[in-house]
């Protein structure tokens, strides 16, 4: 899930506004270079009628700087919908734009980088989905939401990695195909061992790059620290994990870490950085492993993107309207098992 944050002229629950808390994010010579940049971007938010949606894999700047709503994708998905902004700015990959312009067909979608893809979006089309249909007849097909829209249009259902357990499911069915991610695809035949699921052998490439050997060097230099991995990671690295779950159900796990504590989110590098002014007392362990898709995403090209209203976002209407089906399924299946709070203020 995620949070509405307040805009820059309102407390924030913690007692500081946005900008003090980007200002407590970034060393002060960093602070000192972004910050005409963030307030011009805040600046043609409201000129605009505009929001910002911010992965949590965003550079802290974005995320903390110039960001209305940060969250997961399918958490930002579901608050674009919810947005009276006119226009929708999304600091995320191109498959995350797409999923918010097929929830809010209305609004204006803009992402600042049109060339910010997904290794594993890209590694199946809708080409593909349909030939997995004449494979396997009569299979459901469940499709992680990190797709694209000719993907998601394909198939019967859509999932998260923090519903995907409930949505398989849910199905009831003793065969399922699961696509693109074959190492949530195999989390999720680990947690139902009664379904025979069939993989499509894509994979994220940043936690594909983790090990298991890593994680126990982990737990070796550092006695206690409590290991969170993101169900992309290969098996191997999920069974060294004490906690396995999305990016919105990391954040819930460590806000309930108590201070002194220490905790290592294997996950993309981003992640550690925007979460640890949220848990202060709380130690992170910082692997780093950088999506360098999400790294297009810049202040810079955001400022672009509102100045010239660029690039924006379009599904074509037959494929947005199936695709918002199997969207649609998921969030009547899956809501009260889909990712936790994201948001983290
Ligand atoms: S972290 Fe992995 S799944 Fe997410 S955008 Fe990057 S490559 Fe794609």
């Amino acid at each position: 899930m995620t949070k509405l944050r307040s805009n820059l002229l309102v407390v924030a629950e913690d007692g500081g506004t946005p900008l003090e808390r980007a200002t407590h994010a970034l060393p002060d010579i960093e602070w000192a270079a972004v910050l005409p940049t963030i307030e011009a971007i805040n600046a043609l938010k409201v000129e605009r009628n505009a929001i910002v949606l911010a992965h949590n894999y965003m550079t802290p700047d974005i995320y903390h700087g110039v960001a209305d709503i940060v969250g997961d994708s399918l958490g930002l998905a579901r608050e674009a919908a919810r947005t009276d902004a006119e226009v929708i700015v999304f600091a995320g990959v191109h498959f995350m734009a797409e999923t918010a312009k097929i929830t809010c067909p209305d609004k204006t979608v803009l992402i600042p980088d049109p060339n910010a893809g997904c290794s594993l979006a890209e590694s199946i089309t809708g080409v593909d989905v349909r030939l997995l249909r004449e494979r396997f007849p009569g299979v459901p097909i469940v499709a992680y939401v990190n797709t694209s829209a000719d993907v998601k249009a394909e198939v019967d259902i859509c999932c998260t990695s923090g519903n995907a357990v409930e949505v398989v499911r849910s199905l009831g069915a003793d065969e399922i195909v699961f696509l693109p991610d074959q190492y949530l695809g195999k989390w999720v035949a680990s947690q139902l061992p009664e379904v025979k699921v069939h993989l499509w052998e894509g994979a994220c490439m940043v936690h594909e790059r983790f090990t298991g050997e890593e994680l126990r060097s982990y737990r070796t230099q550092t006695p206690g620290v409590q290991i969170l991995a993101h169900p992309e990671c290969p098996p191997d690295v999920l069974a060294e994990a004490d906690y396995v779950g999305s990016t919105a159900g990391m954040v819930g796990f460590v806000r309930n870490v108590a201070p002194g504590n220490r905790v290592v989110m294997v996950t993309e590098c981003s992640m550690a950085d925007n979460i640890a002014l949220e848990a202060p007392g709380v130690e992170f362990v910082r692997p780093c492993n950088l999506c360098p898709h999400m790294k297009k995403i810049t202040l810079d090209k955001i400022l672009h993107s509102l100045r010239t209203m660029t690039t924006e976002v379009h599904v074509d209407a037959d494929i947005a309207e199936r695709a918002r089906r199997s969207v649609d399924r998921m969030l009547a299946i899956g809501t009260s098992a889909a990712a936790p709070a994201g948001g983290t203020r």
